[in-house]
């Protein structure tokens, strides 16, 4: 195994950042059973550093472990039927939109092409397919290259990412579909250009098409934890009394409660179910006697929202604090968010970041500032690729601002130190 920098982490290939190796799961069709979700908690706590970051292609990155522990947990993940044995198939980054049931249209898609990613040639590391296949597409602007969204007269269409429009597909036709027009791209050397949306070459007649998605909201009871951030304590918390969780690209996780509402998908586990058992009572065991409590009132509250934070209007979500447990609360995790803002992991923890990210987006939130709002350690703009009102990017140690725009845009200001950023903005 090598540390890899500047690529894009799987559970195969773990990146290193500045708090050890990154370790990248991306749970088949989004979902994670009790038991999954308990193991994915054990060895963020037990391996790496206890951090968990939902990201914005539905992935669970696990923060902070070191070589020999991240071959263990490796060989755990493969057993429990989270990370696929091939490194190949397993670097097919499929995003799935989470709300799917058993037997729709995104389940069929998702399973169907889950079996024949084989089939698939070679692409960028980055290069993402998305089945977004629901009543509605839900997915918005989360990263992928080809995607299988729901058109507006009710069929399925195939849209190549950076076009407005996709093609129509018969129905069993789908992955056929991809897979040519996967083919296409590296055909047609799409990897010179990396994604699908800068490369320039004109799709295929069969390809082109006039069909425009029929866009809608994820729905269903969310947790959404504040910037993509749980804890495999929280995790854990969280899992023990549902039956499944689907992670989402919203960086939210989809809590499944009910045994009608949980469709199965299909798995090459091989785990014994009293092992899988024996992964959640260790866990369990291991936080009490750490006398750390998950029934606590602030983890009760998890599982049974009203009684818990407040929703946030207009949505059915939960907002999650950073300190559902029983670590003291700081004044700043507790401040209210006047504005939505995303922040990515910054530094130290990312090698790519020259600035401390999440303090001085805590700072912004509490700030009288119209949203949103993106802080960000580098023009990767990890947390957000829409553009925000303001964004804030780091570069050698000082922050640049963005009006408008995304992280890669052209700012209008350059090279402030902290003090001066706020002091620009009226939140010193
Ligand atoms: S955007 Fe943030 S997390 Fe992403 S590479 Fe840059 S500094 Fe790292």
């Amino acid at each position: 195994m090598s540390a890899i920098r500047g690529w894009c982490p799987s559970a195969w290939r773990p990146m290193l950042a500045g708090d050890g190796l990154l370790l990248r799961v991306r749970p088949p069709l989004a979902r994670l059973t009790r038991a999954q979700a308990l193991l994915v908690a054990e060895l963020a706590t037990a391996y790496g550093n206890g951090a968990i970051d939902l990201t914005r292609r539905a992935a669970l990155q696990l923060r902070g472990f070191d070589e020999a522990g991240w071959r263990a947990a490796v060989d755990r993940l493969v057993s429990a039927g989270l990370v696929d044995p091939d490194p190949a198939i397993e670097a097919v980054a499929l995003t799935v939109a989470p709300d799917w049931r058993e037997g729709d249209d995104t389940h069929r898609v998702a399973c169907a092409l889950t079996a024949r990613r084989g089939d698939l040639p070679p692409l960028p590391a980055k290069f993402g397919i998305a089945v977004d296949a629901g009543e509605r597409s839900v997915l918005g602007d989360a990263p992928a290259d080809l995607r299988v969204e729901r058109g507006v007269d009710g069929g399925l269409i195939l849209r190549a990412d950076g076009r407005a429009r996709g093609v129509r597909l018969g129905r069993g036709k789908e992955v056929d579909a991809i897979v040519a027009l996967a083919d296409w791209f590296a055909a047609s050397e799409g990897a010179t250009a990396g994604r699908m949306a800068r490369h320039a070459a004109v799709l295929p007649a069969w390809a082109s098409g006039g069909a425009t998605p029929l866009v809608g909201e994820l729905e269903g009871e969310q947790v959404t934890p504040r910037y993509g951030r749980v804890t495999g304590i929280e995790l854990a918390s969280l899992a023990d009394k549902l039956e499944a969780l689907r992670v989402t690209p919203k960086r939210s996780l989809l809590l499944e409660r009910g045994a009608a509402r949980v469709p199965a998908p299909p798995s090459s586990s091989n785990i014994p179910f009293w092992k899988e058992r024996r992964h959640a009572e260790d866990l369990l065991e291991g936080c009490r006697g750490a006398g750390m409590s998950l029934t606590s009132p602030e983890a009760t509250s998890l599982h049974q929202p009203g009684a818990g934070p407040p929703a946030v209007p207009g949505e059915n979500r939960v907002r999650v604090s950073g300190a559902v447990q029983a670590r003291p609360r700081s004044p700043l995790a507790s401040a209210p968010h006047r504005a939505r803002v995303d922040a990515c992991v910054g530094a130290p923890a990312c090698p790519q970041a020259s600035v401390v990210t999440r303090a001085l987006a805590d700072l912004l939130a509490a700030a009288p500032l119209a949203g949103p709002i993106h802080v960000s350690g580098c023009t990767k703009g990890c947390a957000r690729s829409a553009p925000a009102a303001l964004t804030i990017v780091g570069r050698g140690g000082r922050y640049d601002l963005v009006r408008d725009g995304r992280a890669d845009s052209p700012p209008f200001r350059r090279g402030l130190t902290a003090a001066a950023l706020l002091a620009q903005l009226g939140a010193d």
